[in-house]
C-alpha cells in the first residue's frame, strides 16, 4: 500500500460505505461531512474526524469527494475552506456525477494550487457500494490513473475512459439517463399489464427473462416498488439532476435528445409531487396515479 493516508469528504448514502470500505482495508482515514450523523457514523468505524474540507486536505495527499450536486463539489474543492488550499493534497478523486462543465471547471481550478483531479464517478447504487462491486468510470493522466487504481478497485470495478477532465462524465450521464428511462417505460409497461389484470410479480418475471429485460425490472421492481417500500436508496433530485445534465450536455453538442427531454419532465413532475428527497422509485407512482392502478407484487 503506497498510499496509506487518504481522506474522504460527503459520507451520504454512496460515501458513507465506501470510506467504511477503505478503512477495513487497511487506510488510515480522514473525513469530513457536515452532518454530524453521517460524521459520527465513519468515526465510530474508525474514521479520524475532521472540522472542514480544508482540515481534510491538510491530513491527506489524496482526498476522495462523494458529493450531492456539482455546486457542492465546487465548494468543497474551492470555496473558502476548500480543499485546494490544503497543506498536503495532491489529487482530488471525485467519485460524484458531476458532469463534464464542472469537472472541467473544477481541474482547472485546482491545477492552480498544483492539486491534481481525477474524475471517477461510479454505477451500481448503495448496494454496490457497500459489497465493492461498483463500476467505476475514470479520466485522469494515465500516471495518476496508475497510483489510485489500488485505491478504487476497493469499490468494484474500474474503466480508464481517457485523460481529458470530464470523458468519464459524459459517459456515467449516458448512463444515469438511460437507468431513469428504464424505469419510466417499466412503470408503463406494468401499469398496463396490471389494469389488465395481470399479476406485476408475474410479469416482472417474464420480463426478465424475455427481450424487455433492464435495471429497472431486475433491481428497482423487485426491490422497492413491487414490495411497496420506495427505498431503493437514491433520490429523485439526484436523478433529476443527472437527467438534466444529460440533456444539457448533449444539447450543447449538437446531439438530440428527446427521449431524454421527456425523461427529465417526469423527473420534474416526481420531485414537485413527492419531493427532492424522496427516492427516484416514486417515479412508479407518477405512472400509476395517471394510470390508476398500483404495481404491487
Ligand atoms: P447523499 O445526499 O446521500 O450524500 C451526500 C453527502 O454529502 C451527504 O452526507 C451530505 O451531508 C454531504 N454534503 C453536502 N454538502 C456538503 C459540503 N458542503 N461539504 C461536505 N459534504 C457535504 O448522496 P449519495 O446518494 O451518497 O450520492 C453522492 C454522489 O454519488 C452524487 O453525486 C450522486 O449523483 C452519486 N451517485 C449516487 C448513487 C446512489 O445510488 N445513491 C449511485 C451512483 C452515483
Amino acid at each position: 500500500m503506497t498510499d496509506k493516508k487518504l481522506g474522504f469528504v460527503g459520507l451520504g448514502r454512496m460515501g458513507g460505505p465506501m470510506s467504511e470500505r477503505l478503512i477495513n482495508a487497511g487506510y488510515e482515514l480522514t473525513v469530513y461531512d457536515p452532518s454530524e450523523a453521517a460524521l459520527n457514523a465513519v468515526v465510530a468505524h474508525g474514521g479520524r474526524k475532521a472540522g472542514s474540507p480544508r482540515e481534510v486536505a491538510d491530513a491527506a495527499p489524496i482526498v476522495l469527494t462523494s458529493l450531492p450536486t456539482p455546486d457542492v463539489v465546487e465548494l468543497v474543492a474551492l470555496g473558502p475552506d476548500g480543499l485546494a488550499g490544503g497543506a498536503a493534497i495532491e489529487i482530488m478523486l471525485d467519485l460524484s456525477t458531476t458532469g463534464p462543465n464542472t469537472a472541467k471547471r473544477v481541474a482547472e481550478g485546482l491545477s492552480k494550487h498544483a492539486v491534481q483531479w481525477v474524475d471517477c464517478p461510479v454505477s451500481g447504487g448503495v448496494t454496490g457500494a457497500a459489497n465493492g462491486t461498483l463500476a467505476e468510470m475514470v479520466s485522469c493522466p494515465q500516471p495518476v490513473y496508475a497510483r489510485i487504481e489500488p485505491i478504487i478497485a476497493n469499490f468494484g470495478r474500474p474503466f480508464f475512459v481517457g485523460e481529458d477532465p470530464g470523458l468519464a462524465q459524459v459517459v456515467k450521464l449516458g448512463n444515469n439517463m438511460l437507468a431513469a428511462a428504464a424505469l419510466v417505460l417499466s412503470s408503463e409497461a406494468l401499469a398496463m399489464g396490471v389494469k389488465a389484470g395481470v399479476d406485476p410479480k408475474v410479469m416482472t418475471d417474464i420480463i426478465n427473462v424475455s427481450s424487455g429485460r433492464n435495471s429497472a425490472t431486475q433491481d428497482k421492481f423487485p426491490k422497492a416498488i413491487l414490495p411497496g417500500t420506495f427505498d431503493f436508496g437514491f433520490t429523485t433530485a439526484l436523478s433529476y439532476k443527472d437527467v438534466r445534465l444529460c440533456v444539457e450536455e448533449a444539447e450543447a453538442m449538437g446531439v438530440p435528445m428527446l427521449g431524454g427531454a421527456l425523461i427529465r419532465q417526469i423527473l420534474t413532475i416526481t420531485k414537485a409531487k413527492y419531493g427532492p428527497d424522496s427516492d427516484f422509485t416514486c417515479i412508479a407512482k407518477v405512472i400509476e396515479e395517471w394510470a390508476g392502478v398500483e404495481i404491487r407484487g
